[in-house]
């Protein structure tokens, strides 16, 4: 190699050494919050040095800023605490889900900073008008950070194509092969970028991030409405499969002799442990939806045995489901959402119980199963997260004058 090529090598190498320590500042501040220097030390293994040059660069893009540290009674000299600054970056998070739609602006760090949902009527609607009525909610919301916005993340109940937001389908909207991204693009008349992932998929790196698995890397988020829906952290990434279609655990056959699913097969998990398996056997309206969900509870609590036999038939599916995923995966924690949260308490001795009975003992011993902390809204909070990306991915790409910013979005 010549002088100067392995000098541009090197600076090469340097370059892209600045990027990865960027984006694992960025990455730590945004989901841990304000954290002191000596913290992004020892949590990012940089040097003292390197940190207070690549916080330097924050600070001066305005994403974040630092405040001289009160004495916390800790030895030595009180480190500088570092913020990330919420509305100078934003995301825009949309949600389709069964009985709802939803829309909230995302700030770094993870804020909520306007938010909201409104109930929709189950049922088949045109992809153009569920869009259309996602670009009213997200005008409602945007407009005090509309210069701030970075990128859309969309949760959606539907079976998703990653690289371009392509739902090949959604049953519950009566939607197949719908190109969802473009619709979008098109409804919110924006070229910034637009991600869109499944429900499942979103709630459970919500979790992951600011939920009930916090720090926990072997995962299953199972929620259910409807349908039942899963997202699966191994080794702590989602697992997307080849296209992006892994986790749709609703549909692990579980029992031949069972009831027709959507999908066209026989006994799916969610055949169940669904809405409509916990409706259909407590004698209500298997459409009912969430109101009739907690008419059933209500029932079982106050000792009718009908209600009763039908949550607890729910609770024996869920474990016999769980097991064969626990014996799979090997999962530190399983994260119950949605139905089987709400469920969770009212059958946590059956799950158990089916486990002990049916898992492998060494997995089995190392599970635990707890429902969900962030409730209706975590898809809506993962998409967000979605949104977020690739900013956290590679901050360099925003650390530019605004033109050039506007030029990485
Ligand atoms: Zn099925």
């Amino acid at each position: 190699l010549a002088v100067a090529e392995l000098r541009d090598a090197v600076g090469l190498r340097s370059e892209s050494v600045r990027r990865a320590n960027l984006s694992a500042i960025l990455r730590e501040l945004h989901i841990s919050g304000p954290l002191s220097r000596s913290e992004l030390v020892s949590r990012t293994g940089l040097t003292r040095s390197a940190i207070r040059g690549l916080i330097g660069e924050f600070v001066s893009a305005g994403l974040a800023f630092e405040e001289p540290a009160a004495h916390l009674g800790s030895p030595g000299r009180p480190s500088p605490v570092v913020r990330p600054i919420p509305d100078q970056a934003t995301v825009l998070a949309l949600e389709v889900a069964v009985d709802s739609l939803a829309a909230a602006c995302v700030g770094l760090g993870g804020d909520v900073l306007s938010r909201v949902r409104v109930d929709r009527p189950r049922g088949h609607f045109a992809p153009e008008e569920i869009t259309a009525d996602l670009a009213r909610l997200a005008r409602r919301i945007l407009r005090p950070w509309r210069d701030s916005v970075i990128g859309i993340g969309t949760a959606v109940v539907g079976v998703v194509r990653r690289s371009d937001g392509f739902v090949s389908v959604a049953p519950n909207l009566g939607w197949d092969d719908v190109p969802l991204g473009d619709l979008l693009a098109a409804g919110l008349k924006t070229d910034l970028p637009i991600s869109v992932a499944n429900e499942g998929d979103l709630g459970a790196l919500a979790e992951l991030r600011r939920g009930a698995a916090r720090r926990a890397s072997d995962v299953l988020f199972i929620s259910g409405e409807v349908g039942v829906g899963g997202g699966l952290i191994v080794g702590g990434k989602p697992l997307t499969g080849a296209a992006g279609y892994a986790g749709e655990v609703g549909h692990l056959g579980v029992n031949p002799a069972g009831q027709l699913c959507r999908c066209g097969s026989v006994g799916c998990w969610e055949t169940e442990v669904g809405e409509r398996a916990l409706l259909t056997s407590a004698g209500h309206a298997p459409d009912g939806g969430r109101e009739e969900i907690e008419a059933v509870l209500r029932e079982a609590a106050a000792g009718s045995p009908v209600a009763a036999a039908a949550v607890d038939s729910a609770g024996h599916w869920i474990g016999i489901g769980l097991a064969g995923l626990v014996n799979v995966f090997n999962p530190e924690l399983v994260v119950l959402g949605g139905l089987l949260g709400r469920l969770h308490p009212f059958v946590d001795s059956i799950i158990e119980r089916e486990l002990d009975q049916r898992a492998l003992r060494a997995p089995r011993r190392l599970v635990r199963v707890v429902p969900a902390s962030l409730g209706l809204d975590a898809p809506l909070l993962g998409a967000a997260e979605l949104a977020f990306e690739p900013l956290l991915a590679d901050p360099a790409r925003w650390l530019g004058p605004r033109e050039v910013r506007a030029a990485a979005g």
